[in-house]
């Protein structure tokens, strides 16, 4: 690497997972720590900043940096250490949740948080600070880590413990890449005793009693998720169903040691054993419009109210990674992309918040594509905190040419509606907040900190990235 000029050879178009965020830099895939130390001294003498990129798949710009530096980490992926006894995994930050499940379910043991995707990868996932279908009852990922190594913008190594540097800790995790970046991280996972888990799935016919249904459920339940037709107007609106599984015990379960093996868990790729799923997305592109998704939200809610009720036992991988069950969908939103709108709401407004959010969507014309609500706990102790005791509502829209600008000004307008019920955001899905909204929601004593802690970490603001760009976070002061 020549210490003192970027090579165009380096420059790779990148975007973020819903493809509306789009930039071309400069991109450094390190193996080493030591790789990663020359990258920062070469954008500190070529006058750059660093953005991070594990997986790429938040859905904005939170893992681009344009005409900069963006530092993949996407190919440091060794399993440093791995203790089926204790369930304790020491992992570099490019492994991804698939190479970690993967490795460890075999043993009896499944990660004790994963998204709704396994294709991020754990140094991505801690920038984030991701949740599950479990979040209320388990919380995050970074409450599973026992430590981590970083690397600080002036290349100094650290390693981060909860109770021995609480403040690196919490902030490093959740905090977007904007302190330090990520280099291994030693994870506890959770036991396992069969590879399946019951499934009931409750059909509800507004959103009240949507939302009714998953407070009862919550407690009985290791893990729950809510799917709204956001089509459905008047008496109807809100309705959806509701899914709540729990782990089988051994003997629940008279198939447990094969179910825990690979074979079981991994997706298949075929539909029948004939129709690759790979192709599924070009039929997909037909139906992805307003009077496509409406009949297949209607024939969705339709069918979940036939088999309201019913038990189902799936593998954990089909339960937790349900969206990966299409191979590339998100292309059927191309060429514009898709925007997803998410936003966290405390249980005393949600209901009122979201009703106000569908009709709106309804009265513009954009319909969410895809609702999705989850239980959340209360406020937690890291940095970026996005979780409120109560619900969050996520929706898909799609992006084209023509709908651009009014859907950006309806993102806005959501916002608005959110901001107002006292919620929050959650960045690893965010492509529009205003920096404005962000202090709103996140609260002055986090805005506070995380000024504070730039300023002390990274007096240069060597790590940006489109996303932090956006939200000026830059030009936070201190009082
Ligand atoms: C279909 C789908 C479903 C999803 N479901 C969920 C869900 O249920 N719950 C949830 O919480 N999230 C969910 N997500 C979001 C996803 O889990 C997060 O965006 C996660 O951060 C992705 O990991 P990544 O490795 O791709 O990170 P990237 O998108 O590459 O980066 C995310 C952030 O982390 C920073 N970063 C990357 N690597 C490092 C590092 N090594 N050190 C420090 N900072 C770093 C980047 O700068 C960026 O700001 C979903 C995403 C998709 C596409």
């Amino acid at each position: 690497m020549n210490s003192s000029v970027l090579s165009p050879a380096q420059l790779e178009r990148t975007d973020g997972w819903g493809q509306v965020a789009k930039a071309l830099n400069y991109v450094y895939r390190p193996t080493t720590v030591a790789g990663i130390q020359r990258v920062l001294k070469l954008a500190r003498e070529t006058g750059r900043s660093v953005g991070l990129r594990g997986g790429g798949i938040s859905y904005g710009d939170a893992s681009i940096n344009a005409e900069n530096i963006l530092l993949d980490l996407s190919r440091m992926t060794r399993i440093l250490d791995w203790n089926p006894d204790t369930g304790i995994i020491d992992v570099e930050a490019g492994v991804t949740m698939r190479d970690l499940w993967r490795y460890i379910v075999g043993d009896g043991w499944w990660p004790s948080v994963v998204p709704g995707t396994m294709f991020g990868t754990i140094g991505g996932s801690l920038a984030m600070n991701v949740h599950g279908k479990n979040h209320w009852n388990a919380g995050t990922l970074g409450d599973y880590t026992l430590e981590f190594d970083a690397v600080l913008p002036n290349g100094d190594v650290i390693t981060c413990m909860p109770d021995e540097t609480p403040d690196l800790f919490h902030s490093i995790i959740s905090g977007f890449g904007m302190f330090a970046i990520i280099t291994r991280a030693k994870l506890q996972m959770k036991r396992i005793e069969s590879g399946r888990l019951r499934t009931t799935s409750r059909s509800a016919d507004n959103l009240q009693s949507l939302l009714a249904l998953m407070d009862e459920h919550k407690d009985q339940s290791d893990y729950l998720v809510g799917w709204v037709d956001c089509f459905a107007k008047g008496k109807k609106l809100g309705r959806g169903q509701v899914d709540a599984s729990n782990a089988l015990t051994q003997a629940e379960d008279p198939r447990a040691e094969q179910t825990l093996r690979l074979a079981f868990q991994d997706v298949p790729d075929t539909i029948a054993g004939i129709i690759p799923k790979s192709i599924l997305w070009r039929f997909a592109r037909y139906a992805t419009n307003n009077f496509g998704i409406r009949w297949l939200n209607f024939a969705k809610f339709r069918a979940g109210k036939l088999q309201h009720g019913n038990r189902n036992l799936n593998s954990y991988a089909a339960a937790n990674f349900m969206l990966d069950y299409v191979p590339h969908w998100k292309k059927a939103y191309l060429p514009g992309g898709l925007l997803q709108h998410q936003c966290f709401l405390p249980f005393e407004t949600a209901e009122l918040a979201i009703r106000k959010m569908l009709q709106l969507c309804q009265r513009r014309g954009y319909p969410s594509y895809l609702g999705v609500i989850k239980r959340h706990p209360a406020d937690d102790k890291f940095l970026m905190a996005y979780s409120l005791d109560g619900y969050s509502l996520a929706m898909d829209f799609r992006v084209t040419k023509r709908n651009k600008a009014a859907l950006q000004q309806l993102m806005y307008d959501l916002d608005e509606i959110v901001i107002d019920a006292g919620g929050r955001f959650y960045l690893a899905k965010d492509a529009h907040l205003y920096p404005v909204a962000l202090a709103q929601s996140l609260g002055a004593a986090r805005m506070e900190r995380l000024a504070a802690l730039k300023h002390e970490y990274d007096p240069n603001n060597l790590l940006q990235t489109n996303l932090s760009r956006r939200l000026q976070i830059d030009q936070l002061t201190t009082s």
